[in-house]
């Protein structure tokens, strides 16, 4: 028989916790060395290992680094990120560690096409994951990022795409938590389309509610896991204008139909919000009257580095500037964690929309 052990479940609960733990979220920064390319070509920057270095170091050294410890909880990486280290030779993983911020890795090898769909997707790595992991872990990893994919419209997403991707996604899971990491279980339902948001409801809830058969099926302690789902958002080219409180509404409801008491966090992608809608939104979610048994949080690539991005361009002169604004989203982003964000940090960039066509990791 193979079962978790109490001391390995322990641990699982008590990481995934802390990861959620009051005012606290996730930095994203696993993009892989393809998606890097495409932020780097936005900026004119080159797409070379220093290159990818040193914005690396600019997240993960930003100040005052009490303001990073107190509004992330773990940070995701990508593989060639554990194994990097600052200017001056420390490993990225030891940084954080040093500021009570978890290290995340994201264990999935990308999307292929599901034969006789409307080009929908699952999602590889499997094979020789529980190696990885054991290497992952010694490296100092205790969470990780697994992304699956599904869109909206013309008969999408199949029960094919759905029982798949809760099936890889379940699999995903168990591996990691007998290599003692967290599984941040990932199914992400794209913005694209022009369906309103009671479809995306719809949708939103029978994805869940596979995903959790399955996890169950598996016999993952759901305890230590954490949900990483899309807001429950109409279609990007949806011609109905909803308010802030309308998706917040929408989104709890879905959650509180689907996601077992026993999850500790949720842990939302931004999905192409603009920085703004995403904090915006998740503090109307925070600061509503219903029952939510697990903290509501981010979990945010593109809504925390947009900004950051645009005012580094490359430059080391423009690393402290690139790093004030990244502790502002953070701030943002905690305070509405909490439902205590008062709207307008960063500007009016903050508002810009981030949303990509068919967008790929
Ligand atoms: P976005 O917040 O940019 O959607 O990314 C989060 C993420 O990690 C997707 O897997």
């Amino acid at each position: 028989m193979s079962y978790l052990s109490a001391q390995q479940k322990a641990d699982l609960k008590k990481y995934a916790e802390a990861i959620v733990a009051p005012g606290k979220g996730i930095l994203a920064a696993d993009e892989s060395t393809g998606t890097i390319g495409k932020r780097f070509s936005g900026i004119n920057v080159e797409n070379v290992e220093e290159n990818r270095r040193a914005y690396r170091e600019l997240l993960f050294t930003a100040q005052p680094t009490e303001e990073l410890s107190k509004a992330l909880g773990g940070v995701i990486f990508y593989e060639e990120t554990l194994f990097q280290t600052t200017k001056d030779g420390k490993p990225f993983p030891k940084v954080l560690e040093e500021l009570g911020i978890v290290v995340g890795i994201k264990v999935d090898k990308g999307v292929t096409t599901l034969m006789g769909t409307d080009n929908e997707t699952t999602t590889t790595g499997l094979d020789g994951m529980d190696a990885r992991c054991q290497k992952y872990y010694a490296a100092g990893a205790r969470f990780a990022k697994w992304r699956s994919v599904l869109k909206i419209g013309n008969g999408c997403p199949t029960p094919l795409a759905i029982d798949e991707n809760a099936h890889v996604l379940a699999r995903y899971a168990s591996i990691c938590q007998a290599n003692n990491i967290v599984p941040i279980v990932e199914p992400e339902i794209l913005m694209d389309g022009s369906h309103d948001l009671e479809v995306a409801k719809e949708v939103t809830e029978r994805v869940l509610a596979a995903v959790y058969k399955k996890l169950n099926e598996h016999h993952v302690y759901l305890e230590g896991t954490l949900l990483k789902p899309n807001m429950v958002c109409p279609g990007q080219d949806c011609p109905i204008k909803y308010t802030p409180q309308d998706i917040a509404a929408a989104t709890v409801q879905v959650l509180r139909r689907t996601v077992p008491a026993a999850v500790p966090g949720i842990t939302f992608l931004s999905g192409g919000q603009s920085e703004e809608e995403a904090t915006i939104h998740l503090n109307e979610m925070n600061k509503l009257s219903e029952v939510t048994p697990w903290a509501l949080t981010f979990s945010y690539g593109r809504a925390l580095q947009s900004t950051v991005l645009k005012t580094w361009v490359g430059s080391p002169e423009n690393v402290k500037a690139a790093q004030d604004a990244l502790i502002v989203r953070c701030q943002a982003n905690s305070q509405a964690a909490l439902g205590k964000y008062q709207g307008g940090a960063g500007g009016a960039a903050a508002s810009e929309s981030l949303y990509v066509k068919n967008y790929k990791y």
